[in-house]
């Protein structure tokens, strides 16, 4: 048996039958509807077979990476080598306490806890309801909108560090900025976050979540894959406002364009390749720096390239 064949078996006898798929095409798991295959996409059912599939990477130095709904990754057309462990849908128990706190795990969607806190009568989610994404996605890239980011409600995170152990940090120790958390630049893998949130009436905030909807489908190019905004916020600008002044807003290359409702989104307009969408953040990119010399960071994450 050849080392590829070895490996999937191995890590089907650790996370069962069917949970193992090979060269399985990331545009099937991301928001964006691009990139090339996962040379294994696994989808455990459990914390513990999580962790084993993550020893089994270890030792056998295959790279892994954590994928949630795949909200924010562009994949290359090439795909990635190695293990892409989806944790959205089944690892997404959300547990919620009576004194304000929310335990969730981190393939909970984000829609799914704001309605789990509406339900029992919880405010302080609601600006995360409408992002697309799971806890563990947003806990790493302290995902915001609307005057909340989740660093406002974490408590703690619960985390299987690189070498292996499984540690809580409390919010303190995530190192929170923004877009930016220490799993990100240590590594870590989310697998469980606590919030802390307020009681409230859960007819105010559906509505508020309601409202925080309408003005996302007024704004937004919800109409088309994307990955939502593709650049950080510079310092003192707004990125949108940038590439509008830069002359950028429709700009194509083949199927991937900047939103011409909104320009700080890349959209696919159907057949958008990873590479299309490359060479329009690198015009964009290079436009702004030459009309307004800022520097723009995209906020996608990218893989493969
Ligand atoms: C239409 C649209 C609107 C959006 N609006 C917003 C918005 O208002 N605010 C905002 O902040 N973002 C927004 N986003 C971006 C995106 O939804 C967020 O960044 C979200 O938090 C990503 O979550 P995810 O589960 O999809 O993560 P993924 O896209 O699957 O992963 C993103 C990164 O996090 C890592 N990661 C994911 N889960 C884990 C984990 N459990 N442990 C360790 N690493 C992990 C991945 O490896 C990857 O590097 C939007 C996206 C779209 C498509």
């Amino acid at each position: 048996m050849d080392a590829h064949a070895n490996l999937t078996e191995q890590l089907e006898s650790l996370v069962g039958e069917g949970t193992v798929l090979e060269e399985e095409p990331l545009r099937d798991h991301t928001t964006f509807c691009i990139g090339g295959p996962a040379e294994w996409l696994v989808l455990p059912r459990s914390e513990a077979g999580l962790c084993a599939v993550a020893a089994c990477c270890r030792a056998s130095g295959v790279p892994l990476h954590v994928l949630g709904l795949g909200s924010n990754v562009l994949a290359s057309d090439e795909g990635v080598r190695g293990v892409v462990l989806k944790l959205a849908d089944n690892l997404s128990t959300i547990t919620v306490g009576s004194d304000g706190r929310v335990a969730a795990q981190a393939g909970a969607s984000n829609a799914a806890i704001a309605a789990a806190a509406c339900d029992a009568g919880l405010t302080g989610y609601e600006f995360a309801s409408g992002i697309p994404g799971t806890i563990g996605g947003a806990a790493v890239m302290n995902a915001g909108a609307y005057d909340g980011q989740l660093s406002d409600v974490a408590e703690w995170v619960r985390c299987l560090a690189p070498d292996g152990h499984v540690m809580r940090l409390d919010a303190e120790e995530a190192d929170w900025g923004y877009r930016h958390s220490r799993m990100m630049e240590e590594g870590h893998l989310v697998l469980e976050v606590g919030l802390r949130l307020a009681p409230g009436d859960s007819a105010a905030i559906q509505q508020r979540m309601d409202e925080l909807q309408q003005r996302r489908e007024e704004k937004q190019p919800l109409e088309l894959p994307s990955a939502g905004s593709t650049f950080k916020r510079p310092e003192g600008h707004f990125a949108g406002k940038l590439i509008q002044d830069a002359g950028m807003q429709g700009h194509r290359v083949g199927g991937a364009q900047v939103s011409t409702k909104h320009a700080g989104f890349v959209v696919n307009c159907g057949d958008a390749t990873a590479a299309d969408v490359r060479r329009v953040i690198a015009d964009v990119q290079a436009k702004v720096r030459e009309r307004s010399g800022v520097a723009l960071e995209p906020e996608v994450r990218l893989w493969g390239f």
